[in-house]
């Protein structure tokens, strides 16, 4: 089959369409025929090398690039129970949805309700059920709380605005331009701060009267991470779940205490997705949220497969404005 694959890490001009060999199920596997692949910023990492060196994520070369895809069971291997061919299932957290077809570990699928159209069904796999774990998990929201999002306009950001209202949160978020705090207000921010004209820590601070929010979930992070530990009402919780604006390489634990004995965490998605349970669950409440009218996904753009670096340098420009897919 042709799928998008690299042979080095590079820029957006190294996803080419590729033949590579077609995906066979083994045991406790799925053969999926899929319909949609996200682009995410994972994707751009594993492209890039930026995690050539991490053991969760590993990134062998060449590789067919894809972490979260849609679409229907084609095959079997020995030993699944509970799928049948023709199910239609979306996943995350395993790589190769850039292609045709692909092979998934059976626990890690997700049935798609039969009235959920499969571009909202992979849209709510990665950036979705990452929403989830940092507002039930990571850090649970209970009322009361008050969190800054940054990034707010953003595929993951959108999400994690109306998850963290769900919980009854006051939100606080930063966006880029003016149409994108537009949208950030329309998820439901009760602040919106625009981060490239001001000094967000000081707009946090007059908002919250000087204490400053229970957690910040921060996944630009170079650019905006010494602010965002400085935001915190004492005792509270850094989420650095990602690096838009670069990678953030080291954090010196005096800062954590003179910030107010502040809390630090760089988690990983394929943590908090342990099991079928928790994959199960999480996506249930996704699904219901989605369902009930009070989770809005925004689908941004679909590309072709074949044009993937063009996902990837929207992506990469910071022009998203909701989920990129690209459609098989
Ligand atoms: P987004 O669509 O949110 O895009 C990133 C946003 O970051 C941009 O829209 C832009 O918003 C902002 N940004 C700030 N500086 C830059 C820059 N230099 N280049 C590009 N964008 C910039 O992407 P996703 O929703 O897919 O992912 C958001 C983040 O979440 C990523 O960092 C990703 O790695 C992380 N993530 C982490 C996971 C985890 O478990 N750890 C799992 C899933 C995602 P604006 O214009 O408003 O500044």
């Amino acid at each position: 089959m042709k799928a998008i694959a690299i042979e080095q890490f590079g820029g957006p001009d190294r996803l080419q369409l590729r033949d590579v060999p077609d995906p066979r199920p083994a045991a406790g596997e799925a053969l999926l025929k899929l319909e949609y692949a996200g682009v995410n910023f994972i994707d751009i990492y594993m492209r890039s090398g930026r995690y050539a060196r991490s053991d969760t994520y590993k990134t062998p070369l060449p590789m067919t690039l894809g972490m979260e895809g849609g679409g229907s069971v084609v095959e079997l291997g020995a030993g699944v129970s509970g799928l049948r061919p023709g199910d239609r299932v979306a996943y995350c957290i395993v790589r190769g949805s850039y292609a045709p077809y692909a092979v998934v570990p059976a626990w890690k699928l997700v049935k798609v309700p039969a009235d959920l159209p499969m571009a909202v069904a992979t849209s709510l796999m990665l950036q979705g059920l990452t929403a989830h774990y940092l507002t039930h998990s990571a850090f649970r929201l209970e009322p009361g709380h008050n969190c800054l999002v940054h990034a707010g306009a953003g595929g993951v950001g959108q999400l994690l605005i109306q998850l963290s209202k769900l919980r009854g949160a006051t939100v606080l978020a930063t966006a880029g331009s003016a149409e994108k705090a537009e949208i950030a207000r329309q998820r439901g921010a009760d602040h919106v701060i625009r981060y490239r004209e001001t000094d967000f820590r000081e707009e946090v601070m007059k908002i919250t009267g000087g204490k400053g929010v229970n957690v910040v979930y921060d996944a630009v992070g170079k650019d905006t991470i010494a602010g965002s530990i400085r935001s915190l009402k004492k005792r509270g919780l850094c989420i650095n779940y990602g690096g838009a604006s670069g990678l953030v390489e080291a954090i010196n634990p005096l800062e954590l205490g003179e910030a107010g004995s502040v809390f630090f965490t760089r988690p990983h998605l394929a943590d908090y997705l342990q099991t079928a349970e928790e994959i199960g669950s999480r996506a249930a409440d996704l699904f219901a949220a989605h369902a009930a009218g009070k989770l809005s996904v925004a689908i941004d753009r679909e590309f072709p497969l074949a044009e993937a670096a063009r996902a990837h340098q929207y992506i990469e420009g910071g022009r998203t404005k909701g989920k990129l897919l690209l459609r098989i």
